[in-house]
């Protein structure tokens, strides 16, 4: 595979510009709410970014939710009113794709997509996003296996797009205590099989606000090249995911943390 550190022993680098890298030997730090819900939040996000030196921020305009009848996102408006705010501030901005019919309009406002869970092998996207200039980050499915998840990255980067970024963001398993399984085995076994870097997302993982920033820096010490976990103002009031939200106190520890195991690591 294209993918795996047989073909190529070098680790890639995913380069965002302005200095903004994804790569083994940093540690990238991605935060922001599960979902992008109105230009004062989106400022208050942006700023929490700015003043704690995280540059990048992730949020969801369209959203893949399990009821029809729940938020399901600000759409592409969302998207334009987040770009001109964070690129101002020099925040990156990471956001799911669900459709082929989105990559284009989205093009101009987005510095990586991200190929969410449920969609982790909807082929035909990842065939598209395999022909697009701009970095792309998979979600391992929901009961996905690590193998499955490397070949759906064979999918993009054997398409011509090697800005190509995994995400370990949990499992479905027997477990009903957490959300999903946070599986941490798959961080060192993805990079010793794959030269992508690799990114952990403890929210989505346990699911619970608690015991993110634990599950967070236990991702750090398994090797991950970057953790992206949700945030926002008021995490009680958020539109989706509320329950596994940090707060920005809460976020900006976190960072501080993960920032000092990463050193030590
Ligand atoms: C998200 O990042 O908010 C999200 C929907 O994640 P996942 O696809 O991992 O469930
Ligand atoms: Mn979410």
């Amino acid at each position: 595979k294209l993918v795996s550190k047989k073909w190529k022993a070098k680790p890639t680098s995913v380069d965002l510009g302005d200095g903004v890298f994804i790569k083994d030997g940093e540690m990238a730090i991605i935060t922001g709410p599960c979902s992008i819900e109105s230009e004062d939040q989106i400022r208050k996000v942006v700023n929490h970014c700015v003043e704690n030196g995280i540059t990048m921020m992730r949020g969801g305009v369209f959203k893949p939710r399990t009821s029809p009848y729940a938020f399901r996102g600000m759409g592409i408006d969302g998207l334009k009113l987040w770009h001109s705010i964070a690129s101002e501030a020099g925040v990156k901005i990471v956001t799911e794709v669900m459709q082929t019919s989105q990559i284009e309009e989205m093009y101009p406002y987005v510095d990586i997509y991200q190929v969410g869970a449920r969609n982790s092998q909807n082929f035909n996207l990842l065939d598209e996003l395999g022909k697009v200039d701009k970095a792309v980050m998979i979600k391992r499915g929901i009961s996905g296996t690590i193998e499955e998840l490397l070949q759906s990255a064979e999918y993009v980067f054997s398409g011509g797009n090697e800005k190509l970024i995994l995400c370990e963001r949990g499992i479905r398993t027997y477990e009903r205590a957490s959300r999903n399984t946070l599986d941490l085995n798959a961080i060192p076994i993805l990079k010793a099989k794959s030269h992508l870097p690799v990114i952990v997302d403890p929210s989505h993982g346990i699911g619970i606000r608690a015991y993110v920033p634990q599950m967070a820096l236990a991702g750090v010490m398994a090797g991950a090249d970057g953790i992206i976990y949700e945030s926002h103002e008021v995490p009680e009031k958020a539109y989706s995911d509320g329950q596994q939200t940090l707060d920005f106190a809460q976020s900006a520890r976190l960072a501080t943390w993960i920032r000092e195991i990463f050193a030590k690591r």
